[in-house]
């Protein structure tokens, strides 16, 4: 839809191919529990979102996009009662942290100086920066793994664990290389913006983005997946949101062999099992801080985080997963009928695991949260498998589109200098299987779309 909208505005004539009945993707919301309560069915806080420099220019805001802020981006709890807490303000996120405050502080402020240049060179292919002097420092922290930096940087377990549940989200084991740049990213993120989630919905994003695109000329088709090439009408340039796997099988001989065989080896991580509740009230958290963050991150310390994301990198199931967490109707009330609540979570599991997650999640939740199981109404879950066949670009549950390990991670999806590009000089890539990944920022589509408009529709 990102990559529509970059077209239409260029005053080319687009349309949108969009398999399922609605559109959405990753972006849906739906009442899948009881009436009234509307779920995030995948991505439901946006920190890229916020910082991305395509969404931050567009009017979305006329087309019905808001964004919502809670006084704190994260909340980390701890089996004591106590929590870590990112706020936006260093020193209070510092205050949060026991003897590291100080030392979260050095981490972080040397890159809040100017951090739309810094998050404009990272949310792009890694090649040459706009700012190398600033990606250079950020590539000498971020390269590490989560492990060493945290080690390295802090002595007790507070702001370890909270830098380790941002590293988490890059789906890698924390003592990967480059596990660290997650945990920076989306710390400076919290600290420079916020990771807010979107008024009713996630779904509003999308909806936003495809009015200010019908404003534009562009149209969509619903309800058509795209199989083979001869679904696509006749078009200088065709942008494919579609996962790597799934381009090489579509285009088939209208690519070479050898990029054929480059698509078909992309690598493809860990995938999620998640759980949409209908709550009679809020999540009664142990710590009170954790009610004023949108997310809150479960798991304890470093120590048990690292042997949650372990185990899903290596296909076993954590007895204990990290879990996230999201309660985003305690900051907006269009979310659930009056006086209840929705709850959101997922966490990591093998590629494609069968196992159903749901009692080890809600052990977690209780855990920090006494009580928490008595105020379910109902419940939705959804293994690997069901989230792949919600939406066919995230397979076996990775919700990243592909493994972020050191090689894609820098060579994404292919090794080809333009990664939006294919030999065909017709065909594009715009799905988060190219730079600068997962997440719901729309500048896959925005890159690609540039790529575009440099080339066959200059
Ligand atoms: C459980 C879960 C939680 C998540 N949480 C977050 C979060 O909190 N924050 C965040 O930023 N991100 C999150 N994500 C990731 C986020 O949803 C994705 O990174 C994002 O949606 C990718 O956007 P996209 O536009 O590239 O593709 P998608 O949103 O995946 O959209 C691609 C669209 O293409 C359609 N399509 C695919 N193949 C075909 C075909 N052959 N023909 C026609 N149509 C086709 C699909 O149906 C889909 O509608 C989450 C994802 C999941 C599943």
């Amino acid at each position: 839809m990102a990559a529509a909208v970059v077209l239409a505005e260029a005053g080319r004539s687009v349309l949108v191919i969009e398999a399922k009945p609605t559109i959405g993707g990753g972006c849906r919301t739906e009442d899948v529990t009881l009436p009234g309560f509307h779920h995030d069915i995948c991505a439901a806080i946006h920190p890229m979102g916020m910082v991305s420099p395509l969404l931050r220019r567009l009017p979305l805001g006329q087309f019905g996009l808001t964004w919502i802020q809670a006084p704190a981006p994260l909340a980390h709890p701890f089996d004591d009662g106590s929590a870590a807490v990112l706020h936006r303000s260093l020193s209070a996120s510092g205050a949060t942290l026991g003897k590291d405050g100080l030392a979260w502080e050095g981490l972080m402020r040397p890159f809040l100086r100017d951090t739309d240049a810094l998050f404009e060179d990272i949310l792009k292919p890694v090649r040459i920066p706009r700012h190398p002097f600033r990606m250079a420092r950020f590539g000498a922290i971020g390269l590490r793994s989560c492990a060493s930096l945290v080690r390295s940087r802090f002595e007790g377990e507070k702001a370890r664990a909270l830098f380790a549940g941002c590293s988490a989200h890059s789906f890698l084991a924390l003592g990967a290389a480059a596990s660290a740049s997650f945990g920076l990213v989306l710390a400076l993120v919290g600290h420079a913006t916020d990771w807010p989630c979107a008024k009713g919905g996630s779904q509003q994003i999308v909806d936003s983005l495809a009015a200010y695109l019908r404003s534009l000329g562009g149209h969509i088709e619903v309800g058509r997946e795209v199989r083979t090439l001869a679904d696509v009408p006749p078009a200088r340039a065709v942008l494919f949101d579609v996962t790597p796997r799934a381009l090489e099988r579509i285009a088939g001989p209208a690519l070479p062999d050898g990029f054929r065989r480059q698509l078909r080896s992309f690598r493809y991580g860990p995938g999620v099992f998640k759980i949409d509740w209908a709550l009679s009230g809020p999540i009664p958290w142990r710590a009170p801080e954790c009610l004023r963050a949108a997310t809150v991150h479960l798991g304890g310390t470093f120590e048990e985080l690292a042997a949650s994301e372990h185990a899903a990198v290596h296909g076993q199931i954590a007895e204990r997963p990290f879990v996230l967490v999201a309660q985003q109707s305690l900051f907006d009330d269009t979310r659930a009928p009056a006086g209840h609540q929705t709850g959101w979570a997922y966490c990591h599991v093998p590629h494609g695991a069968t196992v159903d997650m749901t009692p080890r999640i809600e052990r977690q939740i209780e855990r920090f949260a006494p009580g928490f199981t008595d105020l379910i109404l109902a419940r939705r879950t959804m293994s690997p498998a069901d989230v792949e066949a919600h939406n066919a670009n995230m397979i076996g549950g990775d919700i990243g589109g592909g493994a972020n390990d050191l090689m894609q991670f820098i060579f994404r999806p292919t090794s080809r200098w333009d990664p939006y590009t294919t030999p065909n000089p017709r065909l594009f890539l715009c799905s988060s299987s190219t730079p600068p990944g997962g997440g719901v920022h729309g500048m896959c589509g925005h890159g690609a779309a540039m790529s575009a408009l440099g080339s066959v529709l200059r």
